[in-house]
């Protein structure tokens, strides 16, 4: 299956990718996840990004969008993928439709995970105190859900268009978030 994961930071996308990864015995490519490699690995690549993600805002749609092609098109994402962070915004969303069909296939379904903004300001900074991600400060946080609300919300209303878009309700415990997760791909 080739699925992408939408939902605001803190909604649960990555620990869900990687529970739905091992199900379908699929990768879980997480583009904030090949972003923050590259700027500890210290490459090219992470020079360009990290400025854009040290404030919240998207790493402009060249970069991902080539990023995300070489990645889609390296062989282990041949029998299906999930992809957790991308698209970021609808240029992104038509793009991934362009790439899908240059290698003949196309997307399944488009899983929404829903989730408050108080209820995700409070997971990131808890995540925070955890993890220790350098945009996961208060400032930074406000800044994307702003960048969420404003350029990634209308992603949804895309693959709601096309037909493709479920949505499932991302508060309580991580495993019942699980099993609606499970239940609306139909595994
Ligand atoms: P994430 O781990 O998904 O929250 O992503 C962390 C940061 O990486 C974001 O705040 C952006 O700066 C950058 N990023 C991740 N995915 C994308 C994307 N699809 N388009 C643009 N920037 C992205």
């Amino acid at each position: 299956m080739r699925i992408v994961l939408l939902g605001p930071p803190g909604a649960g996308k990555g620990t869900q990718a990687q529970f739905l990864s091992e199900r379908l015995s699929i990768p879980a490519i997480s583009t904030g996840d090949i972003f923050r490699a590259n700027v500890g690995g210290g490459t090219d690549l992470g020079r360009q990004a990290q400025a854009f993600m040290d404030k919240g805002e998207l790493v402009p749609d060249d970069i991902t969008n080539a990023m995300v092609r070489d990645r889609l098109g390296d062989g282990s994402a041949a029998n299906g993928f999930l992809l957790d962070g991308y698209p970021r915004n609808p240029d992104q969303a038509v793009e991934l439709d362009t790439m899908l069909a240059d290698f003949d296939t196309h997307l399944d379904v488009a899983i929404e995970i829903t989730a408050d903004v108080e209820e995700v300001t409070s997971r990131l900074l808890s995540r925070a105190e955890i993890e220790g991600r350098s945009d996961d400060t208060e400032d930074v946080i406000r800044r994307r859900l702003e960048v969420y609300a404003t350029e990634t919300a209308p992603v949804s209303a895309y693959y709601e268009g096309r037909g493709v878009l479920r949505q499932i309700d991302g508060t309580g415990d991580i495993t019942e978030v699980t099993a609606r997760l499970f239940h609306a791909v139909g595994v």
